[in-house]
């Protein structure tokens, strides 16, 4: 198997919302096919894909005819099962490897890895059971957030729990009531609160010759735990900059990765730097490069998995990224107007309240760090 894929080759998206609508974009920029797998009908990447295979992730017979038709693989959806990438991993390469995922996917294997690159994060335990969670709270101590280690997003699967009292309380809403069934695995961790002055965000890209490049840093601000907006560059000093770009490529490193990783990162009122996740996949945080960057992290992602040199990720502008979230995207004519706007529009039907349905990037003058 030679490791370069070159244009006319075919590209395997496991999840077809608009991270896989904007990588199917990138990829056929670049003279590449792609071919996007997902459980729901008329996905976002679906309406701009070569083609698409609509079909349950634990369909074995439809992974295995999906891998066969594609010269790499990729995914844009985090809670891929592990087994499922593991399966496609024995037809065709998988980039990044399932390694990457599945230690994404569990917030205490996340914050070990870190810990052991030398990045520090929120002080956090393991929770198996009420009795642990109440022993944890005495080592993190109060307020602290309890997440559930594995299947959480935007803030789902949280609870701040302010006073010892509230533990108890905290752990049956978490578990709906019900004992966690593995006793080995912990169910959730326990994370002490962090008083930031902001959160920024770092996205690292690696190519298959180990060449490592990153996105500056930006800021991210979040309203009820979803992504509202990326400003960059973020306000933050050039030290603390250095610092979150050298936890970025530390994780691309001792992942051995392969495509590009999104670690987000509380700042401290001292300018230190905690981990708080990473996304080995595109990023909501990473929108901008699309408009204000030579290189976007889309084009960046499929450079990395088809071999090619990684593109010099310099910014030209600054920008504000602003998520259109549910009925918002009933309310873009403004936008259409503004020439320092670039419009998103992710062709989803229904605009559920909080959904997120296009984003609108909003460039400037560039300034720096
Ligand atoms: P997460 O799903 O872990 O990314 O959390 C979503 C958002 O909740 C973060 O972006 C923060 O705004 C907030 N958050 C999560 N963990 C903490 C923490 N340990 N301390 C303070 N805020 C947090």
């Amino acid at each position: 198997m030679t490791e370069r894929i070159d244009p006319g080759g075919m590209i395997g998206i496991l999840g077809g919302g608009q991270l896989g609508r904007l990588l199917a974009l990138a990829a056929a920029k670049l003279g590449y096919g792609t071919h996007v797998y997902c459980p729901e009908a008329d996905c976002p990447a679906s309406f701009v894909a070569t083609r698409t295979t609509c079909a349950s992730y634990d369909d074995n017979q439809a992974l295995d005819s999906f891998a066969a038709s594609v010269n790499v693989a990729t995914f844009e959806f985090e809670n891929v099962p592990t087994e499922t990438v593991e399966r496609i991993s024995k037809l065709a390469p998988v980039r990044p490897s399932w390694k990457a995922l599945e230690i994404a996917q569990d917030r205490a294997k996340e914050k070990a890895f870190f810990t052991d690159i030398g990045a520090a994060t929120a002080p956090w335990r393991p929770v198996h059971s009420l009795d642990d969670l109440m022993d944890a709270l005495k080592a993190v101590d109060t307020p602290a957030i309890l997440k559930t280690a594995r299947l959480g997003y935007d803030g789902k699967g949280q609870i701040l729990i302010e006073k010892l009292e509230d533990a108890e309380s905290a752990w049956v809403q978490l578990t709906s009531g019900q004992p966690p069934s593995s006793t080995t695995t912990p169910f959730a961790v326990l994370e002490g609160f962090v008083k930031f002055t902001s959160e920024i965000s770092v996205i690292a890209a690696r190519g298959l010759d180990g060449q490592t490049q990153c996105f500056e840093p930006v800021e991210n601000v979040h309203k009820n735990h979803v992504l509202h907006t990326t400003t960059a560059p973020a306000n933050i000093s050039s030290a603390t900059a250095k610092t979150a770009i050298g936890i970025a490529e530390r994780a691309a490193e001792a992942l051995n990765l392969v495509g590009i990783v999104a670690v987000e990162m509380f700042v401290t009122s001292y300018g230190g730097v905690l981990v708080n996740e990473m996304a080995p996949r595109p990023h909501n945080s990473g929108h901008w490069t699309l408009d204000a960057c030579q290189t976007d992290q889309f084009t960046q992602l499929i450079r990395a998995i088809c071999g090619l040199p990684l593109a010099e990720p310099l910014r030209h502008s600054n920008a504000v990224m602003t998520n259109l979230l549910g009925e918002d995207i009933n309310d873009i004519d403004g936008f259409y107007t503004d020439p320092a706007c670039h419009v998103y529009v992710y062709g989803k039907s229904e605009a559920r309240p909080g959904r997120k349905m296009g984003h609108v990037t909003r460039l400037s003058a560039l300034s720096s760090i």
